[in-house]
């Protein structure tokens, strides 16, 4: 393939959990376009599974620099930076945060449903 017509095409991450995620928001940070697939439900389908356990970290060290950017443009606001979230907060909060957004670029499988942030940068 040419590369100039390599750099139409968007970059796909697979996998919406936290890393996925944290990789799609650097990716946009960068401008390029991105795809996210998600075999799950729904964005951090696999945290779901342990939502009621707290993590062990606080929320200083769990929220990505490229994606907390990208939120606080939406008007999120940064969670109290020692707590410990269990697992389903941390979901709430974070991963599937979802501002009201014109269209998302996120294709989430099953759910188009996932964290939308992508969506903000582009529209
Ligand atoms: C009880 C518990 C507590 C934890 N506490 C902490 C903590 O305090 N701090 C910390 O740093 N880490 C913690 N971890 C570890 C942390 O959860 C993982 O490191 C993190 O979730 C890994 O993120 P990930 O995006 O790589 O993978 P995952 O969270 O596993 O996400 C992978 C995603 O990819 C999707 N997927 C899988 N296969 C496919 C496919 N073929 N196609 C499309 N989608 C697919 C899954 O559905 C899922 O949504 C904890 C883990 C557990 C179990």
């Amino acid at each position: 393939m040419e590369n100039a017509a390599r750099a139409e095409l968007p970059v796909v991450v697979i996998g919406a959990g936290p890393v996925g995620l944290a990789a799609a928001a650097h990716l946009v940070e960068r401008g390029l376009d991105v795809v996210v697939l998600e075999s799950g439900d729904q964005a951090g389908d696999a945290v779901a599974q342990w939502g009621h356990v707290h993590l062990f970290s606080p929320w200083r060290y769990n929220v990505d620099g490229s994606a907390r950017e990208l939120l606080t443009r939406t008007g999120w606001a940064d969670p109290e930076a020692d707590e410990l979230p269990t697992g389903a907060e941390f979901i709430a909060n974070y991963l599937r945060r979802s501002p009201r957004l014109p269209r998302s670029r996120l294709d989430c499988g099953r759910t188009p449903a996932c964290w939308p942030l992508l969506a903000m940068v582009r529209t």
